[in-house]
């Protein structure tokens, strides 16, 4: 199957479920973000700010270009100038950076607020009540120049589909907590960013808007 094939296969699964396609671009050479492009695809995700940077100069403008992985608070400057959305917004100084830098460009950036879901420490991401300490204070309250869309998270990478089921529910219900507490009439607050190759299928059954897909478009990164 060809990038395009595998392309077309996940968009005629999304078809009818109000989800969108993540493209998960990380390690893969311009080239193959090219033939991503020409069969479709336009929103990219990447995990390391040189590699978007660089690939986002040789893509057309109009690629929505996604942070999915830790950003540290010294490299926002990088990205300010056209990335569309952070999905890993884990602190409130993450989201006072994105601020001030997005001012600088006279933009806004979108954020997702990334929740720690899975039983593995090292899969980072905020607690619910980390988040709304945050949500509640005056510093996040004058931001102007991001704006919260949604929430995003990552699964136990295991078989057991009621263990990342279950997951996958913990974040919907996170994100309709924070939706009905602090974004009441927000329209754009719409965004559950779940799902990956190994578990996309059980994602979007749980109310994915979101999936993030790389091994199961490209093949497995060498
Ligand atoms: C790499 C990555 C993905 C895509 O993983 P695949 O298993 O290749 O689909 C999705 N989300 C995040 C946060 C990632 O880092």
């Amino acid at each position: 199957m060809s990038i395009a094939d595998n392309i077309a296969a996940f968009e005629a699964k999304l078809a009818g479920t109000g989800a969108r396609l993540v493209v998960v671009t990380k390690t893969h050479p311009v080239e193959r973000l090219r033939e991503a492009y020409a069969a479709g695809a336009r929103i990219f995700g990447e995990n390391r700010v040189q590699e978007m940077a660089a690939k986002q100069l040789e893509l057309p403008a109009d690629v929505e270009w996604h942070q999915i992985g830790q950003l540290q608070t010294n490299k926002v400057k990088y990205l300010a100038p056209f990335v569309h959305t952070v999905e890993s917004v884990d602190s409130l100084r993450l989201l006072l950076e994105l601020d001030k830098q997005a001012a600088k460009h006279s933009r806004v950036i979108n954020g997702l607020l990334q929740f720690h879901i899975a039983q593995e420490d090292t899969k980072t991401g905020l607690t619910l009540a980390e988040a709304e300490e945050f949500l509640q204070s005056a510093e996040y309250q004058a931001l102007r120049h991001v704006r919260l869309i949604g929430v995003m998270g990552i699964a136990t990478h295991s078989p057991n589909e009621a263990l990342v089921r279950g997951e996958f529910r913990q974040l919907r219900q996170i994100f309709e907590h924070l939706k009905n507490t602090y974004f009441a009439g927000h329209d754009d607050f719409k965004e559950i960013s779940m799902g990956m190759s190994a578990d996309y299928e059980w994602a979007l059954a749980e109310g994915s808007t979101l999936i993030r897909v790389g091994s199961a478009i490209f093949g497995s990164r060498g």
